[in-house]
């Protein structure tokens, strides 16, 4: 084992030439993106309309004779306009001057960048055009998370919850990972996280693709693959910056996943985040990514697993009665059923969606020495579930149907949210009524052998 550990431990040569490059802060260096406010009234008009719908997400296609322009909110696409061909071509024009692609060049996809400056600050685009028939499309993503979705509390995270990961984070070492599947709001648990650090009293550091959210007292670093700058580069550098936090946007293969539990075993705080289904299920996918389990044991502090659910309009949410199902669900796990659920409706405040945000349904596991001690030997992740479990480690569908239950999210979101686990116990239920059939039967066939 020590051999392992040593070559675990044994720091990588590092490339010189990056880190000098990092520190001068050449590669780190979004000059090349285009500044200027000064865009055509119609692609600014296009902007402004997408921040007040709060859409992560613009889409430009043609549609039959016309030009869709479509916003994606809150995760669900909405169509907003359909402009005539000319006027919509001409938008994609502004957009494609915006962003510096040459308006003669079609299909071939193109992806570039554009800053538009508000007076809230700077928002980072990514433009990508792509050739649609014998048109093209357009795809803007709004790069920047703004302040207000970075929060703790406004991403959903309870009180309780809050206290439980300082609690874990106050060791100030040990690897700390923010597990859920793509579009689960990974990164802007992250930035909540470092949000509860006093990041001003501290050396913290991130390496992020894409830097979401510009936070105060943490040197971000931007992966930057063209110029050699992976995740695990950036993650080399880091180590020699004196760090005593450090946030890894994503570990992504077997060279971050060794590199950040490394830094955890050498004392640092290390938080990142991690594709994989569930709390334990995480565990085995850092073992897959090659870190040893007793390096995972004897790192791991806490991992926390989540998905998002759209935020109900508070103002114009209407409850109802539960279904039979609906109540069936609250008493599988065990909680109290409520009066009543909410649905959503659409009024003025929300624009007509019915949500006006997304929040974070969490599972939040602490490792404890008895987890730790199960991780170190390998045991299996259904069986670390149980202990979770059996430790009182609610599930995400328990997180949601609470939220469901104080009003905050509908029914229907927290079945889409958790349907695998919802099909889970469908499926148990039928495993069940085929299984008393078969007693039905057995009885039946008995009954009919005594008479006879
Ligand atoms: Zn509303």
């Amino acid at each position: 084992m020590d051999q392992h550990l040593d070559d675990f431990l044994l720091s990588v040569e590092l490339d010189k030439a990056l880190e000098n490059d990092l520190l001068n802060g050449d590669v780190d260096d979004d000059t090349d993106i285009e500044i200027s406010p000064q865009y055509p009234e119609n692609l600014t008009n296009l902007l402004q309309q997408a921040i007040l719908d709060r859409a992560t997400d613009v889409h430009i296609d043609p549609f039959g004779d016309k030009m869709a322009i479509r916003f994606r909110i809150d995760g669900i696409v909405h169509t907003k306009q359909k402009l005539a061909m000319a006027e919509g071509q001409r938008l994609l024009n502004q957009v494609k001057v915006a962003a510096k692609i040459d308006i003669e060049k079609h299909f071939v996809p193109v992806e570039s960048q554009m800053r538009w400056l508000t007076e809230m600050g700077a928002r980072d685009i990514r433009i990508v055009i792509t050739p649609a028939g014998q048109r093209d499309a357009a795809h803007m993503r709004f790069m920047t998370t703004p302040e207000q979705f970075t929060s703790p509390e406004s991403l959903g995270f309870s009180d309780q919850q809050q206290q439980q990961i300082r609690n874990a984070m106050k060791a100030q070492h040990g690897l700390v990972l923010v597990s859920g599947s793509t579009g689960a709001g990974k990164s802007s648990s992250l930035y909540a996280l470092a949000s509860m650090l006093e990041l001003e009293k501290k050396i913290g550091v991130s390496i992020e693709d894409p830097i979401e959210h510009d936070m105060d007292h943490l040197r971000q670093i931007q992966v930057d693959e063209d110029h050699g700058l992976t995740m695990y580069e950036g993650l080399r550098v880091v180590l020699r910056m004196d760090p005593d936090v450090i946030i890894v946007g994503e570990i992504r293969d077997e060279h971050s996943a060794m590199i950040a539990a490394r830094a955890a075993m050498a004392g640092r705080l290390v938080i990142a985040t991690l594709h994989s289904t569930d709390s334990a299920s995480a565990v085995e996918t850092m073992h897959y990514l090659g870190v040893p389990y007793y390096v995972l044991g004897s790192t791991l502090r806490m991992i926390i697993s989540q998905s998002l659910v759209r935020k109900l309009c508070m103002n114009c949410s209407t409850g109802r009665k539960l279904t039979q199902q609906e109540t069936e669900l609250f008493e599988h796990y065990n909680m109290a059923v409520p009066d009543q659920v909410y649905n959503s409706v659409g009024c003025n405040e929300c624009g007509g969606y019915g949500h006006t945000d997304r929040l974070g349904v969490f599972e939040i596991a602490t490792i404890g020495k008895d987890v730790s001690k199960m991780i170190t030997h390998g045991t299996s992740h259904e069986l670390i579930r149980d202990t979770f479990r059996s430790n009182g480690v609610k599930p995400v569908i328990v997180d949601a149907l609470s939220k469901a239950a104080m009003g905050m999210a509908s029914m229907e979101e927290v079945y889409q949210a958790c349907w695998l686990d919802i099909a889970a116990i469908e499926e148990d239920k039928l495993q069940k009524n085929s299984d008393s059939d078969l007693v039905y039967n057995d009885s039946y066939t008995e009954e009919l052998e005594y008479t006879d």
